[in-house]
Order: structure tokens, then sequence, then C-alpha cells
């Protein structure tokens, strides 16, 4: 019997009231499916992530990839990471420069090195070795994502001005695996990282759950992120809702806001979060589809 496969994608923390997210809403709801259908034919986990937040870092829609804002230098400044729960192995790249893809540079980290994070330079050598593609035109390659207007670059308070993109799933063979990757905060300081390149904080997968969260990375690493969730359902017994939000709780004590998406083996989906929004959607076998914004 194959597993109940499943892919849940979230396009960042932090929604304004008032703007029109039909365009993201439509791009998540076709991302979805075109996965799912990629689940459905027999594609692997980790594939179907890496090519999920691969397509959102390529659309410009949210604060990954091509959506990704400048720091305070005026360079953009991307962090990423993978991890494959069957293997047990993850990848990622942090304060990376130039990269169209910064998940497939993880990935890269994941499969042709022996490390797990790769920073800067480092990272953009490894993506030279890997053929991987590189941005030529910064000012024609680089757009504001959707909701975000130009002086919110200003504003780190604004709680719009961040968002990152992240896909957990589930195959046919049971194997978990989830990606993550964002610009950071929009204006953050020159070599600021967060949580999302940090394996065990922003993004987790082991043989039981894969998480990828979104928000104020300070205070997701407080509180212990990903591998959190994790162990508060294999150490605490709690399920994956209850672990989820007492994550999210402690989140809050940081002074923080945002969410995650995380799926167990069994084929279970959380997606939680205490920002004002997440971009989500969800899809799998003998599901609806579903696309949520607020
Ligand atoms: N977690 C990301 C960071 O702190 C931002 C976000 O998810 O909105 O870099």
């Amino acid at each position: 019997m194959p597993h109940p496969h499943v892919i849940a994608l979230h396009g960042g923390a932090g929604v304004h009231p008032t703007r029109d997210y039909r365009e993201v809403e439509g791009h998540l709801g076709a991302l979805v499916r075109d996965c799912e259908a990629q689940l459905a034919d027999g594609a692997s986990a980790i594939d179907v992530v890496e090519h999920a937040v691969a397509a959102m870092e390529a659309s410009g829609l949210y604060v990954a990839g091509r959506g990704s804002a400048p720091n305070d230098r005026g360079e953009v400044e991307c962090d990423a990471a993978i991890m494959d729960g069957a293997r047990m192995r993850a990848g990622g790249v942090c304060a990376a420069v130039g990269l169209v893809h910064p998940i497939r540079a993880a990935r890269a980290v994941l499969e042709h090195t022996p490390h797990v994070l790769i920073a800067g330079a480092g990272a953009r050598r490894l993506a030279e070795e890997q053929g991987l593609a590189f941005v030529t035109d910064s000012a024609a390659h680089y757009r504001l994502p959707v909701g975000v207007e130009a002086e919110e670059l200003l504003q780190l308070d604004s709680g719009l001005a961040h968002g990152t993109v992240g896909a957990v799933a589930l195959d046919q063979q049971g194997r978990l695996a989830a990606a993550t990757s964002t610009g950071g905060l929009l204006g953050k300081r020159a070599g600021r990282v967060g949580d999302t390149p940090i394996t065990g904080i922003g993004n987790w997968a082991d043989g039981d759950i894969a998480v990828s969260c979104t928000g104020i990375g300070e205070a997701f690493i407080y509180a212990g992120g990903a591998r959190d969730i994790a162990a508060r359902i294999a150490y605490g017994g709690a399920n994956l809702d209850e672990s989820c939000a007492a994550m999210l709780a402690e989140v809050a004590r940081q002074q923080g806001d945002g969410g995650v998406i995380a799926v167990d083996r069994s084929g279970a989906v959380t997606m939680a979060f205490n920002s004002p929004g997440m971009k989500r959607a969800v899809a799998g076998a003998g599901r609806q589809p579903f696309v949520g914004i607020r």
C-alpha cells in the first residue's frame, strides 16, 4: 500500500489586511496541484519540495529568491535549507549573494558536501562548481513581492517586512522532506542570518515529521523552532497540532510571530500561525486542495 502522499506549502507569514493576494492564491493553487501530481506519479519528497521552493523563488511573489529585497547595504542576501528525512541529511546556504535559486545551492550542500551549512562566498563557489544559475542584472531580476511596498523596507516593525517560502511533503514510499528559502527581513543588517537556513530551527525532516517555519527568525531561534516541534511529539507525547501551537506560543513569548507547516508520517498536516495571516496551501491523496491567505 503506498503512503497517503501529501504536500503543504507556505508563502510566508504576514499578510496586509487590505492588499490583493489573488495572484499569490492562483500561484499557490497551481503549484500545490502540480506538486501533488508529481507525488502521485511516484516522485520523491525531497525532489518535490525542492521543485516547489524553486518555483516560489522564481515567481517573485514572495520574499525569497526573486522577491527578496536588499539589506541595509543595498545587497540581496538569501538563506535556504533542505532536508531529506529518509536519509537524515540536510544542506543549507546563508548570506548568499547572486543565486537565482538558493534552494538548489542548499541541495548541492546536501548532495555534494559533508557539511550542513555553507555561508556567503563559499556558497557561491559551490554553486559555480555545480553549474547553478546566477543573477546577472540585479535591477532587472529582483522585484518587490506582493504585499510589500517600498516604504516598508525601512519599517522593520511593520509585521510585513519579512517573508519566506517553504514546502513539506510525504511521498508514496513514506519519505518526508522539508525545504525553506528566504530573503530574510527586508532592510536587515548585512550579514544577518535568521532561522531559515539553520537545520532544526527553520527547517527539519526526519522519519516522523517534516517542518518548515516562517516568521521573525530571532524569536524562532530562541523558541527552538522545527526541532522543538519534533521533540514535543517524540519525547512529550504531544500530537502535531499541540506541538506546533506550543512552539508558536513560545515564539510569541519571545516577542515574535509567524507560522509553521508540518506533516507527519501518517500524512497528517498542520498549518498554524499567530501572525496576521500566512499564505499557505495543501494537497494530497484523497484531499481537496486548499489555499488560504488570512
Ligand atoms: N524567518 C525569516 C527570517 O527571519 C523571515 C520570515 O519567515 O518571514 O529570516
